[in-house]
């Protein structure tokens, strides 16, 4: 990857974790930023597979069941890294100490860390059956952290695939109490098969979980609040224990209420020179899916915006240097490089990830991404009650 040439001078900046970066800058001595791509950060879950060490660019060289790749995250604990160019090496967390403005332009400011975490899910096996409170819920809630609502773009899907989201209509607490002291809980959750292509909205509250050889990308805000109502009888094979539940927290957590929930149908923005659709779009991230062969725009002036290439393969253009970008790849195009031009080479897929524009901590009571989402996207037949 090179920067274009047309930019002088270069300098030397120093990060605030000490490592020194030669980064370009422009005449008046300010760091210009770049499609940033990031490495993933592979992890072990007793319900993964395999299909992530084959799909992803650069296979890990560990054995065993790796159930997440996580794409682009901001956690103390897991940061990601720049993967190319001048500024290769720095984490997330640093760029956006470093250059707040340049990475979320008109955004900067509004959030103690980058709000969204994007991940791959390889759902060899079900995941426990789960639930994350909402931002409103702050008793359950770790300081610094948010409540946790969440999607998936179906990916890979076979015959034994399923996806379990939400109670069956006029459960109550009692009634899955029961099914959980049973075990006989799947009797309680609504499942379907999902195909490839599927998006499903999961918000806050919602029950959920997924398997059978699954593979799903993952969208959710920055948060790692979970609590188990059950998980299989299962005992972990690197532990040898059965892992912790919650299940007291996860039934005041639950959405009672909610009514059953269905793939998203997309909604149509545009079908040249691009299919572009708008899948999800709630107070804590919008999604949209973009297919073609021919140039299609993305990015948007002074925001910053994600990509992630989920199938196909081709380059982004900014500035006169080109970056390629293939499958299970993450680009965060920072606020200052706006808009830019993505070139495929054969059919190309990618979604685009937008931020929200008011941070969690103040988003307004009422069930999140629902309006949004129900309104324009939600099939008939899908409005909660
Ligand atoms: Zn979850």
């Amino acid at each position: 990857m090179t920067l274009n040439a047309a930019v002088t001078p270069r300098e030397v900046h120093r990060t605030a974790g000490g490592s020194a970066v030669e980064a370009a800058t422009d005449r008046a001595g300010g760091v210009l930023l770049y499609p940033l791509l990031f490495a993933p950060i592979l992890q072990y879950r007793l319900w993964g597979g395999r299909r992530l060490a084959e799909l992803l660019s650069t296979p890990p060289d560990v054995d065993g069941p790796i159930g997440e790749a996580w794409l682009l995250s901001d956690r103390p604990d897991h940061q990601s890294r720049v993967v190319a160019g001048a500024l290769a090496g720095l984490t997330l967390g640093e760029l956006l100490e470093e250059y707040p403005e340049q990475m979320l332009g008109r955004l900067a400011g509004r959030f103690r860390r980058f709000p969204v975490l994007l991940k791959f899910l390889d759902a060899h096996e079900l995941l426990s059956v789960q639930v994350h409170p909402s931002d409103e819920q702050a008793d359950h809630l770790p300081a610094g952290e948010t409540g946790k609502t969440e999607a998936w773009v179906v990916l890979e899907a076979g015959p034994e695939s399923r996806i379990y989201a939400g109670l069956r209509p006029g459960t109550t607490p009692g009634d899955l109490r029961a099914a959980l002291a049973t075990g006989a809980i799947a009797g309680q959750l609504v499942g379907f098969t999902p195909k490839p292509g599927d998006g499903l909205f999961l918000p806050a509250g919602t029950v959920h979980s997924l398997g059978g050889d699954l593979v799903v990308l993952e969208v959710q805000e920055n948060s790692d609040v979970t609590f188990r109502l059950h998980d299989w009888d299962r005992v972990d094979p690197a532990t040898g224990l059965q892992r912790a539940l919650q299940i007291d927290e996860a039934l005041t957590c639950i959405d009672f209420d909610q009514g059953v929930l269905a793939p998203v149908r997309p909604l149509l923005e545009a079908d040249a020179p691009a299919r572009r659709e708008r899948l999800f779009d709630c107070e804590q991230f919008c999604l949209w899916r973009i297919q073609g062969e021919l140039p299609f725009t993305v990015g948007a002036a002074g925001l910053p915006r994600v990509l992630v290439c989920i199938a196909g393969s081709g380059e982004v253009e900014h500035g006169g240097a080109s970056h390629p970008i293939g499958f299970g790849d993450v680009m965060l195009l920072p606020a200052m490089v706006g808009e830019c031009t993505v070139r495929p080479r054969g059919p190309l897929s990618v979604v685009e990830v937008a931020l929200p524009e008011v941070p969690a901590t103040t988003v307004a009571d009422g069930p999140p991404g629902s309006a949004a989402l129900l309104g324009v996207t939600a099939p008939e037949g899908m409005r909660r009650t």
